[in-house]
């Protein structure tokens, strides 16, 4: 029996699971540890009937999980559950054991008769005078405690703030049997910060890399197998012909183009790489073969005779075909010498689409297909990206897809509904994890994360009914009007107009062109009606912190309006842009907002000060048709 041995299994502890298992196996399990009721009380009429146990050993995901336990039924009902090392033989209380059968997805493989779940997943086992959490790792064990917060306390974490947690009050708690499995094999997300963004992603089940995520292995890397600083003087041919000439510069894999993907050499570095990376990583089962982030791809003859006539798309000019002949030579190089082992792409840029060339790629290779989800709501961009999911379907055993919530946007960029159609289309479509940028502006996109973080677990979770949920729970007696802000929110974002890849990334001129300040005046009628009705403390605390976000959008809005002024724009549009950096001075003082898009520095200056700069220039040089341009700012009369 494999499971004796494992680490994980200690003390004579048998879950139902395993005891099935060696039911099955014609071994009986011990009569004190049969599976019993469907749920067992932890605290009634305000006293604990139940302690908690962990090894002092544990993994730090376990400890986390206990606290949050314990923590979460002190909040419920002020009762605090006592936590020992073991089981106490002559203790008549339920003791809820928090395990895991391995500490990760490698060792896991090893242990025999484990529930066919993925690393993440979760049994937990109501047995007789014991209650057992088992993770298949501490990542399952984190979300089986997450699960029980959740459904069995009612437990809310809304946003990653003290503020928009939610524990409802209890004099009793009990926790159900259940297998806890996921819809996605993982929900990575990038672009959270903040003291409580680790607790946001521990309660809504986000994952968590501390227990390695399996056949996860993307980001851009190429740079890193055929670097300028090792080859590029001796090996000019490793590097990509454009216009005639080898393009040979950069450091990184922003900056470093595309290697020669038909050049022999880098096919031989490119697997010496692989190998050597999975003979020093056995822990690691994926290799990165992401293409740099860039479009200077290779046009020499060997390399055009694969990708002509070039796909001239709107997101950009194709190179798969020489692209994807690489990957697939990599990876069944890699299938010979490290079986069980993948190589990750991304679907991404200049390399979106299929190749041409081919049916279909290696077993071994996973897909990440990249997609700016929120422009779904231009139904022709939408069936372009359906049909192009669709068709990777047919190419890669292993689809994920790499998704875009947030790209940056000061006005309104957010649908809790594309979110989920989107999530709703991946899993009946065969996608198997989900890689996102989230980088959220909470001040109108908590909707959106909140139902993606239900729907990325529970794919058929019900969309409005956490919604309704979300805002009863958040805004209590001015839901209603908290709901309408987010609608109006997302209205603005999905009105009509054709969807664009990437649409005003690092550039604040499209969100101008876009702009509807009627909706926007309209969003803030909505957030103010709120505030001056709210009555309860916590209510009204919450809908400031919104109101701080939405103060920069509001300002910038204003800039935009400004701008636009009959007389004076550019006076007008100098004091709008006073008020713009004073609602952001205000938005990096919240340590949640201030991710890379937000926080003051270098990007967050390109974007806003290059859109005023250029518009100054543009009014000042403008021929004037009203009133000279006063030299004093002009007080701008705010929206109404
Ligand atoms: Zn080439």
């Amino acid at each position: 029996m494999h499971i004796s041995c494992s680490p994980f299994v200690r003390g004579g502890v048998w879950s139902g699971a395993i005891a099935a298992y060696i039911v099955s196996c014609g071994l009986a399990a011990p009569p004190s540890e049969q599976k019993t009721a469907a749920s067992v009380e932890i605290v009634r009429d305000g006293k604990a009937v139940a302690y908690v146990i962990v090894r002092p050993d544990a993994h730090a995901m376990e400890k986390e999980a206990a606290n949050d336990l314990r923590w979460a039924v002190g909040e419920a009902t002020r009762v605090k559950l006592e936590q020992h090392d073991s089981i106490r033989p002559d203790d008549t209380r339920t003791a809820i054991e928090i395990v895991s059968f391995a500490p990760d997805a490698v060792a896991l493989a090893e242990v025999a008769g484990r529930p066919d779940l993925p690393y993440d997943g979760a049994v937990v086992d109501v047995l007789n005078k014991k209650l057992v959490i088992r993770g298949q790792t501490p990542a399952g064990t984190a979300n089986a405690v997450a699960t029980i917060l959740m459904d069995d306390i009612g437990v809310r974490m809304y946003y990653p703030h003290p503020l928009f947690t939610i524990v409802p009050k209890a004099t009793g708690i009990r926790i159900a049997g259940r297998v806890c499995r996921p819809s996605f094999a993982y929900r990575r997300w990038s672009g959270l910060i903040g003291p409580e963004a680790a607790a946001y992603v521990r309660r809504n089940r986000l994952s968590d890399g501390r227990v390695p995520v399996p056949q996860w292995g993307f980001g851009h890397n190429l740079s890193s197998i055929i670097s300028v600083a090792q080859h590029g003087k001796d090996h000019p041919e490793y590097f990509p012909l454009r216009d005639g000439k080898r393009l040979i510069r950069g450091s990184n894999a922003g900056d470093t183009p595309q290697p020669c993907f038909t050049n022999p050499d880098v096919l031989r570095l490119s697997i010496e790489a692989a190998r050597e990376f999975f003979d020093q990583n056995p822990k690691k089962d994926t290799f990165s073969l992401c293409v740099n982030d860039n479009p200077w791809y290779c046009e020499c003859p060997d390399c055009s005779a694969m990708d002509a006539p070039y796909r001239d798309i709107p997101v950009g000019r194709q190179y798969s075909e020489s692209y994807f002949n690489y990957v697939s030579k990599v990876a069944e190089a890699v299938a010979q010498s490290h079986p069980g082992r993948h190589v990750g792409v991304y679907a991404y840029w200049n390399v979106e689409q299929p190749p041409r060339n081919r049916k279909t790629l290696p077993d071994n290779v996973i897909v990440a297909l990249t997609q700016d989800i929120l422009q779904h709501y231009d139904p022709a961009y939408r069936q372009k990206d359906r049909a192009l999911l669709k068709s990777w379907g047919g190419y890669a055993k292993n689809l994920n897809t790499y998704v875009y919530y947030g790209l940056g946007w000061f006005t309104p960029r957010t649908s809790p509904r594309l979110a989920a159609d989107d999530l709703r289309f991946g899993a009946a479509n065969g996608v198997r994890a989900i890689y996102c940028e989230a980088y959220p502006f909470w001040a109108w996109s908590g909707p959106m994360h909140y139902v993606a973080s239900r729907l990325q677990w529970d794919v058929n979770a019900d969309v409005d009914r956490i919604l309704d949920e979300f805002h009863r729970d958040c805004f209590g007696e001015v839901a209603a009007e908290m709901r309408t802000y987010h609608d109006t929110c997302e209205k603005y974002w999905t009105r009509a107009r054709a969807g664009r890849w990437f649409e005003g990334l690092d550039n604040l001129a499209p969100e101008e062109a876009m702009a509807d300040l009627g909706l926007l005046r309209a969003a803030r009628r909505y957030l103010d009606a709120a505030s001056a009705k709210a009555k309860e403390p916590e209510v009204r605390e919450r809908i400031a912190w919104i109101k701080k976000g939405f103060d920069f959008s509001t300002a910038v809005a204003r800039a935009f309006e400004a701008k636009k002024a009959p007389s004076d724009a550019a006076g007008r549009l100098m004091s709008a842009a006073e008020l713009v950096n004073a609602a952001h001075a205000q938005l990096l003082a919240e340590p949640a907002y201030a991710h890379s898009y937000y926080k003051a520095g270098d990007r967050f200056n390109r974007k806003w000060q290059g859109w005023l700069d250029a518009s100054l220039k543009k009014l000042r040089i403008a021929p004037k048709t009203g009133t000279p341009a006063s030299t004093q700012p002009a007080g701008i009369v705010p929206p109404d």
